[in-house]
């Protein structure tokens, strides 16, 4: 976090010198007992794809990448060290925090050491996974408060620069939580899968048992095909030459007032419909109206 003494993608010369000795070097998974790498990435709902090495060929920690795998280096009596002054063992969890950042915003995979850009994203990222993972504020600054240098260095930012980073990230994840805890929770309910039509079926008009037409969609960028919604809650492709119509997607009732309608297609895309009829994307732009079958 500091330079020198913390430091990140240092170079290949260090790094070449630190390979040659993994084999002698037994590799932990865990600061103690507890896995923190994976807690780490649970919060994030990423899988623990990275190396946890404890090694004294650091003085104290390192995202580095080697041979295509992500590793994450540290003194195993620095993070002693830091969990004493900071006097919480989240003060050390953090430092590992802050080098996870590194490889997740992508710092890793470009050339050159520190900036302070970078430092300020990876801390913004270990405040946002401690908080996920139960730290409070000062528990979350506590590793960066007894490391950083007070005054900021072409490669770092100053403590209260980087402490108001954790800040920033703690209280976005904190922000999420009291906001999840206020709405009630989405349905768990799966996806109902979409009717895979291999054969067209036939027409509206000319089927065996009728089916009854509920609504018309009309989608902006193809405003000449119609599409139908059945009162199977269907949505039906009509080709206009030979009369057929297709089943490509499926409406399901969600829990939301606002959008009480989920437009699922064969390739299980989402659509959601307004109360008035609006039908928008995930990304909250209008793609299509629901109007009246006529
Ligand atoms: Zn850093």
């Amino acid at each position: 976090m500091n330079h020198p003494r913390f430091f990140r993608r240092f170079a290949g010369l260090v790094l070449a010198g630190w390979l040659l000795l993994t084999g002698s070097l037994a590799a932990q998974t865990s600061t103690g007992q507890r896995d923190v790498l994976r807690e780490i990435t649970d919060v994030v709902g990423l899988k623990p794809r990275f190396e946890l090495r404890a090694t004294t060929e650091v003085q104290n920690a390192a995202a580095v990448v080697y041979g295509g795998k992500r590793y994450l280096l540290y003194n195993p009596q620095f993070v002693a060290a830091v969990n004493r002054a900071g006097r919480t063992d989240w003060a050390g969890i953090s430092i590992l925090a802050h080098e996870m950042g590194h490889h997740l915003n992508g710092h890793t995979l470009r050339a050159g050491g520190s900036n302070p850009a970078d430092e300020l994203e990876a801390d913004e990222f270990s405040g946002f996974v401690l908080r996920k993972m139960g730290a409070s504020l000062a528990q979350a600054q506590a590793g960066m408060a007894v490391v950083s240098d007070d005054e900021a260095s072409p490669t770092h930012p100053g403590r209260r620069t980087r402490l108001t980073a954790i800040g920033e990230g703690w209280q976005r994840a904190n922000q999420q939580i009291v906001a999840s805890t206020r709405t009630a929770a989405p349905s768990a309910t799966p996806a109902v899968l979409a009717d895979r039509a291999t054969a067209p079926v036939r027409t509206v008009a000319t089927t065996a048992s009728p089916v009854s037409v509920l609504g018309k969609i009309t989608f902006r960028d193809n405003p000449a095909e119609p599409y139908y919604i059945t009162n199977r809650l269907s949505v039906v492709h009509v080709d206009r030459q030979d009369r057929t119509a297709q089943v490509v997607g499926r409406l399901t009732r969600s829990e939301s007032t606002n959008y009480p309608y989920v437009l699922v297609d064969g390739q299980q895309r989402r659509l959601y419909i307004s109360r008035t009829g609006g039908i928008y994307d995930t990304s909250g732009r209008q793609v299509a109206l629901l109007s009246d079958p006529s």
